[in-house]
């Protein structure tokens, strides 16, 4: 058994029956959908079209959102549906930006993440989904897409058939009889959502912008010219005229643990090039309080992690039932063993500083060139995995464009040595300078900051890209709504400020050096949140 839908868009009149047949039969909040059918409009009367979609969860043969969840709260059953399980649920949103069609919410009431589940309940004893049941065109077919001798089996091999973005790899099992590219593409149209039928916009949504503008431009040029729409004239019109929210799932929590996660890499990698150049010893008041900084750095790290969590109370679950591909997991568990290294070190110096018997022993061992060679490099292989780990969640985030960029672990790692770097500079204010580690953290940082600049110019700003939603989003980021954010924090603070400082003011605005970076990095990192979801997935 292997179901899958056929959406046969010669018969659908755009009813609405299954949404409401959906809604009824899942108990389905408001303001959340499982399926609703989109519309786009296309030309001008008398020539102007309305193309319809019935859109929802593709029971995706190849699912991102399960391989992206931490805790099989997404998961495929052997009859080819891919369920979900609210009460395993932690609501991270993770699977909501791996999945590239819109299909999954968070569900108002459990706070958990839901979708279309092709009625497993019903299916389960013998019964087609709600939405099946109540077409009143039977445009929508299920059943099994292995039988040779099922309906839909027959409708997929004598038809033309579309799915939604088949360049992802994703292998939906919806496909469409005459699907539009104006519906299936959900960049192919304009968005603007005045002129939405009936679907609720979100408050606050930044579509208004372009909606103010998008009325003025029609009512202008309607009285010297042909009427225009967004900037196109309207005989070439093609625009959404129903359609669901396209909100944002991650926000500044995300940003603010990218950036407390790379201070922390940062600062432990540069602990441990102290020690390398024999500049600090593992119980001295160096070493001492750039642990405790790392520590600090992790303790926030886990804590904004959990606040941008739905269901924070169930966090541990991403510990104690991980799900091993998704790299929510794998990092949570890289988490835990660099937070056990670090509190090691700490509970060393504690000791040390207790004079407890015997300690002066073991860090005489530890600090022998073998033994720290061995220790000091498997450990700081687990710091390079904290600060990049990230990079490799994104790439499983297939709704994202602009996350899947080649430059990102690279990326993530560079920004961990300017965190570390710019956090060692300010300690060395502090406590008085320590020579060859001030200049060896100069160096590191001045380095950074040079790859970071000529990663994020080519990555954002000449963008070459020729995908079109990564367009968008650099479109956003650098010139668009977050542009402020992008040049005054991530360029400036982040770039040219500690540049600045160092070169023309001298070596003791340390603690400028390091908020400057530090800020710049959590400005980048939330314009790259914030613009990887502005382009919509339906
Ligand atoms: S990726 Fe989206 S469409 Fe595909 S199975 Fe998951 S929720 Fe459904
Ligand atoms: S745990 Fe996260 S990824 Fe899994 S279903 Fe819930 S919100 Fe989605």
């Amino acid at each position: 058994m292997n179901y899958g839908f056929v959406i046969d868009n010669r018969l659908c009149i755009g009813c609405h029956a299954c949404s409401t047949a959906c809604k009824s039969e899942n108990e389905v909040p408001l303001g959340v959908n499982r399926t609703w059918v989109k519309y786009v409009e296309t030309g001008v009367f008398p020539d102007s079209s309305r193309h319809f979609q019935v859109t929802r969860c593709n029971h995706c043969a190849n699912p991102p959102c399960v391989e992206i969840c931490p805790v099989t709260a997404m998961f495929k059953r052997s009859d080819g549906i891919v369920d979900f399980d609210g009460d395993a649920c932690i609501g991270c949103k993770a699977c909501i930006q791996a999945c590239p069609y819109d299909a999954i919410y968070i569900d108002p009431d459990t706070l958990t993440a839901a979708k279309c589940h092709y009625c497993a309940h019903r299916t389960e004893i013998g019964l087609e989904p709600a939405c099946v049941v109540v077409c009143p065109e039977q445009a929508i077919i299920s059943g099994d897409i292995d039988d040779p001798h099922s309906t839909i089996r027959q409708l997929i091999d004598n038809n033309q058939v579309k799915t939604r973005k088949p360049e992802i790899g994703t292998k939906p099992k919806l496909f469409y009889i005459e699907g539009s590219t104006v519906t299936l593409d959900p960049i192919a149209s304009v968005q603007i959502p005045s002129t939405y039928m009936w679907s609720d916009v979100e408050a606050g949504n930044k579509h208004a912008g372009i909606d103010k503008n998008a009325n003025k431009l029609t009512k202008a040029s309607t009285a010297d010219g042909p009427v225009k729409i967004g900037g196109k004239v309207a005989e070439h019109m093609v625009q959404v005229s129903y359609d669901v929210n396209h909100k944002k799932a991650w926000h500044w929590p995300v940003a603010a643990y990218l950036t407390t996660k790379a201070s922390a890499a940062g600062t432990y990698l540069m602990l441990m090039c102290a020690m390398a150049m024999g500049v600090a010893d593992i119980g001295d008041v160096v070493s001492r309080v750039m642990s405790l900084i790392v520590l600090v750095a992790m303790v926030a790290t886990g804590v904004f992690l959990c606040v941008d969590l739905e269901r924070p109370e169930r966090f541990l679950r991403v510990i104690i039932r991980p799900q091993w591909r998704s790299w929510l997991s794998r990092g949570a568990w890289i988490l835990v063993g660099f937070g056990g290294i670090v509190i090691s070190i700490l509970g060393i110096n504690l000791a040390a500083w207790l004079e407890i018997k015997h300690v002066d022993e073991l860090e005489n061992m530890l600090l022998r060139p073998a033994t720290l060679l061995a220790w000091g490099g498997a450990s700081s292989i687990v710091a390079i995995c904290v600060a990049t780990y990230t990079a490799y969640l994104f790439r499983q985030a297939k709704g994202r464009e602009l996350w899947q960029g080649k430059y990102l672990p690279l990326h993530m790692g560079v920004q961990a040595a300017i965190a570390g770097s710019a956090i060692c500079i300010m300690l060395m204010n502090w406590v008085g300078g320590v020579g060859d580690m001030y200049s060896f953290c100069v160096t590191v940082l001045c380095g950074g900051i040079a790859i970071s600049a000529v990663i994020v110019y080519s990555e954002h700003i000449v963008d070459k890209n020729r995908v079109t939603a990564v367009r968008m989003s650099n479109q956003a980021m650098v010139f668009g709504e977050y542009r402020i954010w992008f040049w005054v924090g991530g360029i400036f603070c982040g770039h040219v400020l500690p540049l600045t400082v160092l070169f023309g003011a001298g070596t003791g605005f340390g603690t400028i050096v390091a908020v400057g970076a530090l800020f710049g990095l959590f400005c980048y990192e939330y314009v790259f949140i914030l613009a990887g979801q502005t382009v919509p997935n339906s």
